[in-house]
């Protein structure tokens, strides 16, 4: 590579509205306007860096300033001396500031006063302000005095990458467009033209991986292909970018993910270990862990989404992922998501990243074998000794209530959740026999005898003989008995042990 080797993303900057890449709505808002005569005094472009704010700016600037036209043109010739100029940087009526080093108000000023001498070459003066929002408070009101009441001649074009943090004051004298994330197809296109102007080969695979780690950025892809180039010698293949990203491959990552939601830790360590070993930087490893559990969630059977185009995994891959979706609920794959996201800044804060990663995958292979709680609750109903065949929708008629539990599910599947929730919370059952059942109520409530009994024998076909002690027996109620069972039962027990300060809230069946 020669001495005079200009990076790509200036070689390639566009020149004029057409070859802007993937603004569309702004060209054709932006060409309209000018086209018609209607140019505005302020403009305020945002969006993410290397989306083109710049890059606007100056074509805006030439389409003010082109001397092949009478007047303002959305399509400046770009070899006039004015064209030329502005696209090197060097036009004297095109002042471009950056807001980073001019933030006070005195560097503001300065710039400020020169408005009002009319431009030297051009039809306007045009400073275009890059990064607005990190002007301080009183250099944005001295901009405001001049936004207010503008000489004729000046127009201004301000860019930033975050537009809360201009006052609105200011955003509503400008006209705003948002530039948007470019994206990956567009990207591809221009990246696979470009690679073909600079007789560089660049496999299909490899380019759409340097248009998915752009982000949407024109200027961050073009820089990784760069990076891409020089390391290849312009072979870029997609082992290449993927040693430069420092990533796994995608296979590995399905791979790992089906391990650890298999629950074999050993294995699933080891596997951390090999991946670590080839060089895969964790943290992106995590990335790419998060990305396939929102790609199982949103191919997961149960929400019959159906087929969807947009996955970044090949046809094996997905078809690997809806093998393992059968074996996954919706369930666990939120619960991994959520401690993946809680990882994302401990990983980020560690002095050892692979530490705590490995704490990690074991934090998630718990997560994983885990069942629910009201996978619990079910497995206790089948498991239950006494065989009660348990109230369901489909024969309300004749409930058996031998247990206190069974009048709750009772009372629950009627959908009397009044009574329900009385009963569970209030009374304890000392003793059912024989259509009769003893019991105190802590509530004391004057209505709930009769009201439990006009249930029963309607809805049983027996009739029933509700006594209330005035004693209690000490007897738990149905909410207590059903929280006590389920700290109790282990599983539970390793869940809270996870949470700092963890309480059983609630328990929802099903
Ligand atoms: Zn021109």
């Amino acid at each position: 590579m020669d001495n005079n080797y200009t990076v790509l993303a200036r070689k390639y900057r566009s020149q004029d509205f057409k070859s802007l890449i993937g603004q569309d709505v702004l060209v054709k808002t932006l060409t309209t306007a000018i086209n018609t005569g209607r140019i505005a005094h302020a403009y305020i472009f945002t969006g993410i860096r290397g989306t083109g704010k710049t890059s606007t700016a100056r074509i805006l600037a030439k389409a003010l300033n082109c001397t092949a036209s009478d007047g303002p043109t959305a399509n400046p010739c770009g070899v006039c001396e004015n064209c030329r100029a502005i696209a090197a940087g060097q036009h004297i009526d095109v002042l471009e500031i950056d807001a980073a080093s001019h933030t006070g108000v005195d560097n503001m000023r300065e710039i400020l006063d020169a408005t009002q001498y009319r431009p030297t070459n051009g039809r306007y003066k045009v400073y275009i302000i890059d990064e607005v929002h990190m002007l301080s408070a009183s250099a944005f009101n001295a901009l405001l005095k001049t936004l207010e009441e503008p000489p004729a001649h000046v127009i201004f074009i301000l860019a930033t990458t975050d537009i809360r943090k201009v006052p609105v004051t200011i955003l509503s004298r400008c006209q705003r467009f948002d530039l948007v994330r470019v994206p990956v197809e567009t990207l591809k296109k221009h990246f696979a033209w470009i690679s073909e102007q600079e007789h560089v080969e660049l496999s299909d695979t490899a380019n759409e991986l340097l248009a998915r780690a752009a982000d949407g950025s024109v200027r961050d892809g073009l820089s990784l292909l760069d990076q891409a180039i020089a390391q290849t010698g312009g072979h870029v293949d997609e082992a290449a970018v993927m040693d430069m990203l420092k990533r796994a491959d995608r296979g590995v990552v399905v791979d790992f993910m089906q391990t650890l939601l298999s629950g074999n830790v050993a294995t699933a360590l080891a596997k951390a270990d090999e991946i670590y070993t080839n060089g895969a930087d964790l943290s992106m490893l995590l990335t790419d862990m998060m990305e396939w559990t929102h790609w199982a969630t949103r191919m997961h059977p149960s929400l019959r989404i159906g087929e969807n185009q947009n996955t970044p995994y090949t046809a094996d891959q997905r078809e690997r992922i809806n093998e393992i979706n059968k074996h996954v609920t919706l369930n666990t794959l939120s619960r991994i998501w959520q401690v993946m996201v809680a990882a994302v800044p401990e990983m980020q804060a560690s002095t050892n990243q692979k530490q705590c990663f490995d704490m990690l995958v074991v934090r998630l292979m718990h997560i994983a074998d885990m069942p629910s709680v009201s996978d619990i609750l079910k497995q206790q109903k089948i498991e239950r000794p006494t065989p009660t065949p348990v109230v369901e929708a489909k024969q309300p008629e004749k409930p058996e209530i031998k247990t206190a539990t069974d009048l709750a599910d009772a009372l629950q599947s009627a959908r009397e959740m009044m009574l329900y929730s009385y009963f569970t919370k209030n009374i304890e059952i000392s003793e059912i026999s024989n259509n009769t059942i003893s019991y105190f109520d802590r509530g004391n409530d004057a209505d709930f005898q009769q009201r439990l009994v006009l249930w029963l024998n309607n809805n049983t076909g027996s009739t029933w003989v509700l006594k209330k002690i005035e004693t209690s027996h000490q007897d738990q109620t149905v909410n207590e008995k059903t929280k006590s069972e389920t700290i109790a039962d282990p599983m539970v027990a390793d869940a809270m042990s996870l949470f700092e300060n963890a309480e059983i809230v609630g328990i929802s069946k099903q």
